[in-house]
């Protein structure tokens, strides 16, 4: 009844002062949802970046309840000619690379999810920010801890909250796993392992691109092992050890990882042992070992079905879209101000930054690296 009285209230002031609606920045004038299965505020996004994980968010929006594709940004005329029938998306919500920051004038968007190659997110999030839009930015949030520091700087001076689509978050075998550890089920943790790899194909795509991806495989598939070791420890590295191996230097070329062993240490005396790699297929695990059980996740980040055991036996959380789950949540963190079970804000996509380097620093010195992450 009290959203229904709200809704009807933004609905009397939309039609008796537009001109004060529209001055007012969106995240402010919050578009309600007043259907059988949700009343609320709706987090109305603009995806940047029109490619195959952009395409795959578009189709698990779909059946959000929290959030709505309202908008795109592309470089590519035809693609939006095709999101804009396929999503029911107006003209007035279209943009491209070039023109996009006059988005801080369209009060029909609350947030842009930038979801291009690596190299780009900094800048476009900080035009997102400049244009007083809540950012969403996939991973890596940036190249490297500097780039992290800035953008999360402009989004604080924007005061628009900025995100990084780490879907495992909001995940329920995983967050079932958190809860084990939380509560002494695995007793002391000693040991985490994460493999993350997949055999990538054409040599001539972007994530192949130093310019363009920031790395090799440690950027792209690497860092789930690297912020799984975090989530699944509880805890922060206090140092990292990492060899390289390259089998092919010719399609892996200088500054592109093929392969990265690395390991953590943990102030509560766990280790982390993984492997981060562009050349295995299968290779998709995190196992996790206390003095009292363990927990074990195979296939542990894919898109899911996740699977997951522990010394109590199988995992049997229900397989929901990942990306419908994370829209939903991320609308309620933006809008309501909700505090996910495991942070997606800069201050974590900038931590995973911080050990990156590390990472690229310890193969290069072949050198233990100390951290000091607050
Ligand atoms: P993709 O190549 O399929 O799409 C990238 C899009 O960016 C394309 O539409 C392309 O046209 C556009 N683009 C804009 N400027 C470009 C430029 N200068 N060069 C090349 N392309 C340009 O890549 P993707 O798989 O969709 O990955 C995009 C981002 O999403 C990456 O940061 C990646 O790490 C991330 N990603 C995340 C997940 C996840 O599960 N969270 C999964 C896949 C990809």
């Amino acid at each position: 009844m009290k959203s229904r009285r709200n809704f009807l209230q933004k609905l009397t002031l939309s039609a008796v002062s537009l001109p004060l609606v529209s001055s007012l920045q969106a995240k402010d004038a919050h578009f309600w949802a007043d259907s059988a299965d949700y009343q609320g505020p709706v987090l109305r996004v603009a995806i940047m970046g029109l490619g195959s994980y952009g395409t795959r968010v578009a189709e698990a929006m779909k059946d959000c309840k929290k959030a709505k594709l309202v908008g795109v940004i592309s470089g590519t005329p035809s693609k939006i000619t095709e999101w804009q029938s396929k999503y029911n998306i107006p003209e007035k919500n279209c943009y491209n690379y070039e023109n996009f920051d006059a988005i801080k004038d369209n009060p029909d968007i609350d947030a842009v999810y930038v979801i291009t190659p690596n190299s780009l997110h900094k800048d476009q999030v900080i035009r997102v920010a400049q244009a007083g839009k809540h950012a969403i930015c996939e991973k890596p949030m940036g190249l490297n801890a500097k780039e992290g520091r800035e953008m999360i700087e402009a989004c604080k001076k924007a005061n628009v909250h900025l995100l990084v689509g780490y879907r495992m978050h909001f995940e329920a075998n995983t967050l079932e796993i958190i809860r084990m550890r939380n509560e002494g089920e695995l007793g002391k943790v000693l040991f985490f392992q994460g493999l993350s790899g997949f055999k990538i194909g054409d040599p001539t795509q972007w994530r192949l691109n130093k310019e363009l991806a920031g790395g090799g495989s440690m950027m792209d598939i690497g860092i789930y092992s690297v912020n799984g070791a975090r989530y699944m420890v509880g805890e922060e590295p206090i140092w990292v050890t990492a060899q390289e191996t390259k089998t092919d230097p010719v399609k892996f070329k200088e500054g592109v990882d093929e392969t990265i062993q690395f390991q953590f240490g943990f102030p509560g005396g766990a280790v982390a042992s993984c492997l981060s790699t562009y050349s295995m297929g299968n290779l998709d695990r995190f196992f996790l070992n206390g003095d009292k059980g363990y927990a074990e996740l195979q296939p542990s980040t894919g898109y899911g079905p996740i699977k997951g055991r522990t010394h109590k036996g199988p995992l049997e959380k229900p397989h929901v879209t990942h990306q419908t789950v994370q829209m939903d949540e991320m609308s309620d963190i933006i809008l309501a101000g909700k505090k996910p079970q495991v942070p997606v804000d800069g201050e974590e996509g900038l931590k995973d930054l911080i050990i990156i380097d590390a990472i690229y620093k310890a193969v290069k010195t072949g050198k233990k690296v100390p951290l000091k992450i607050v």
